[in-house]
């Protein structure tokens, strides 16, 4: 394979510049703009009123998606008897709530992404499990752990204050419900704010839109895994290309009459290799099996030696070795980082065939081939993405700086007025690395009145990324930019957090204590640590695409205390040894505790 490294740069950049365009990151305002209220409204469950309710439980937790429903679960075996769960949403899920579209499925492994496959005696039906397994599994998990009927759903909190007096938290909600807990545990969620890009007219389309993560069967008709019968006569505008964009439109183009694809960036879409499950393979799984794998794949991707790769799949042949190339003995460093830049090349490039080769249309092709390095997006796997561009019903269009504006028509690019019935919006969610209080969306006030947004204005300041100074009894799920760590299976991480905060509520109701807070030094000493282990990676990160990952191309201004535990994404395995750590010693190293009752 011929490799110009200059040409390869230069090439790269000048894709890198069509698209760092002004007002590229504009999104709508949909908490507060009217105009765009019902973008957010939920399609799936009847809306029901009801009265307030006003009493007091153990512990509320925000939010009912994975996170949450762990924390509840762990919260259950730690012996708390009222968990109310609020949420959004009109049930449990979170993301597998809300994204029901066409061909939703997860995208690292199932037999590590769905949490609890263990207790749950539970092996998924596919490698890569679809959206309504995972939303039926997660719904298990909560009736198994009896988290739904204390809960409160279709219902947001306004705001929660914590009560020195009471000792307690007093969350108010916008059903007008006045709830005091002890434990306050907020679970919100990664992607949890859907992205509406700011395109000049959208208001004027007088066809139907809805976003990705809001699916409208009413319109569309068919369900999940179903055909869209009502879309055989439409003209259908799907906008984004991401990893909810590459999954629906197989399904969209086999239904709909005409299906116009907007790109702004290419994904790297790799083999997705999608396969039902291997009875002989459910069999064998011996006790264990679940933590073996996570811990597995999670080494993988540090770049730790294993025996063996048990997941075998895009994330660990590409995305582990990109991120950790091998390094020869006797490599100087540019040497390395040479090496490094030539293996992304290989990856890419394999990439790039791989659209040639599904996509017949050359010209069609070479729109679709990402020309960036392998980490500067989060790479997309699919099997059946490329070959619907050889059907004759589905047209690619190409617009690096965006779509141009919407009028009462469609969506115009290049002064072109694409005329369509309907425009499906896959265009994300606010980035993870958007600050905890306002994925949140709700002031939370500690002691003295300092609310988290005020305390966290120049950054994150915790102890183990899940518990901060002047918020006693509360919990944070661990989270990217939240001073813990980065996982590609998130799950592991909400397990993980899940795990610690129900172990660390037993220890304390086991000891006595009634309030914990965490001490001045122990917060500088993990927030010192954090910040001493970041690591610029700007010099490489600017000359990315942009995207979220590389904070739309400003890498520069992302935020060192905002970092992990350990450098790049955080040392997992060193992570979760501190937390275990601290746990064994029980002696609640860097927290003040107050007793229930004073002490004999
Ligand atoms: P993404 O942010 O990955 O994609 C959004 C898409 O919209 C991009 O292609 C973006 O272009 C495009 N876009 C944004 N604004 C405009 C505009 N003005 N004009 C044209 N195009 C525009 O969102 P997704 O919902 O696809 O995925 C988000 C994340 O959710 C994933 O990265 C993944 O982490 C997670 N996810 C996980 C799944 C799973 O299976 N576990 C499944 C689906 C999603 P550009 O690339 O230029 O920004």
């Amino acid at each position: 394979m011929s490799y110009d490294p200059a040409a390869v740069r230069a090439k790269y950049l000048r894709e890198r510049d069509k698209r760092l365009v002004p007002g590229r990151t504009d999104i709508l305002d949909l908490r507060h703009d009217e105009r765009f209220a019902r973008y957010r409204a939920d399609p799936f469950t009847p809306y029901r009123r009801r009265d307030p309710v006003s009493d007091e439980v153990d512990v509320v937790i925000v939010g009912a998606g994975i996170a949450g429903l762990l924390a509840g679960a762990e919260l259950r075996k730690a012996g708390l008897r009222r968990i109310r769960l609020v949420d959004a949403a009109g049930g449990v899920g979170g993301t597998w709530y809300w994204n029901r579209y066409p061909g939703v499925m997860c995208d690292v492994e199932s037999y590590m992404y769905l949490p609890m496959l263990e207790e749950l005696g539970y092996v998924p039906r596919h490698r890569y499990a679809f959206g309504e397994e995972i939303l039926r599994h997660l719904e298990e998990i909560a009736a198994r752990f009896d988290l739904v009927s204390d809960s409160l759903f279709h219902t947001e909190v306004t705001r929660a204050r914590w009560d020195d007096t009471s000792a307690r938290w007093r969350v108010e909600t916008d059903r007008g419900d006045r709830i005091s807990c002890r434990w306050y545990v907020l679970a919100v969620g990664i992607l949890n704010l859907l992205k509406l890009p700011a395109i000049p007219g959208m208001d004027e389309f007088a066809g139907h839109s809805f976003h990705s993560a809001r699916w409208d069967y009413a319109y569309t008709g068919g369900g999940p895994g179903e055909p869209l019968d009502r879309l055989a006569d439409k003209t259908v505008a799907l906008i984004g290309t991401g990893a909810s964009g590459i999954q629906c439109l197989p399904p969209v183009a086999e239904s709909a009459r005409h299906v116009y694809v907007f790109q702004r960036t290419p994904s790297a879409v790799g083999e997705r290799g999608n396969r039902p499950t291997d009875p002989d393979f459910a069999r064998r799984l011996a006790p264990g099996w679940q933590k073996e794998r996570m811990d597995n794949f999670q080494a993988i991707m540090l770049g730790r030696p294993v025996d063996a790769d048990l997941v075998d799949d895009g994330w660990t042949r590409h995305y582990a070795a990109v991120h950790h190339p091998p390094r020869k003995e006797g490599m100087s460093l540019a040497e390395y980082m040479r090496a490094a830049e030539e293996l992304d090349f290989s990856i890419m490039e394999e990439h790039r065939r791989r659209v040639e080769q599904l996509v017949s249309d050359s010209s069609k092709a070479e729109i679709l081939k990402p020309y960036y390095r392998y980490l500067c997006k989060r790479p997309c796997f699919h099997d059946e993405y490329l070959l619907a561009f050889n059907r004759p019903n589905v047209t690619l269009v190409d617009c690096p700086s965006g779509v141009e504006r919407i009028t009462a028509r469609g969506p115009v690019v290049a002064g072109r007025q694409y005329e369509v019935d309907l425009i499906v919006y896959c265009t994300g969610f606010e980035p993870e690395l958007t600050p905890l209080y306002r994925r949140a969306g709700h002031d939370i006030v500690g002691r003295g009145g300092v609310s988290l947004a005020t305390k966290w204005a120049d950054g994150a300041a915790t102890l183990f990324g899940m518990m901060t100074r002047g918020f006693p009894n509360m919990f944070v799920m661990p989270a990217p930019g939240q001073q813990a760590v980065v996982t590609v299976n998130y799950t592991q991480l909400a397990v993980l957090g899940a795990e610690f905060i129900g172990r660390a509520v037993r220890l304390m109701e086991d000891n006595g204590v009634e309030v914990f807070d965490v001490s001045p030094e122990a917060e500088e000493a993990w927030t010192a640590k954090v910040v001493d282990s970041f690591v610029d990676s700007s010099a490489v990160m600017s000359a990315c695409t942009p995207s979220r990952i590389n904070n739309e191309g400003h890498p520069e201004l992302l935020n060192p205390r905002n970092g992990n535990y350990g450098r790049g994404f955080g040392d997992w395995f060193a992570y979760r040894e501190r937390l275990e750590a601290w746990l064994r010693d029980g002696s609640f190293d860097g927290l003040e505790v107050s007793a229930r009752t004073p002490a004999p």
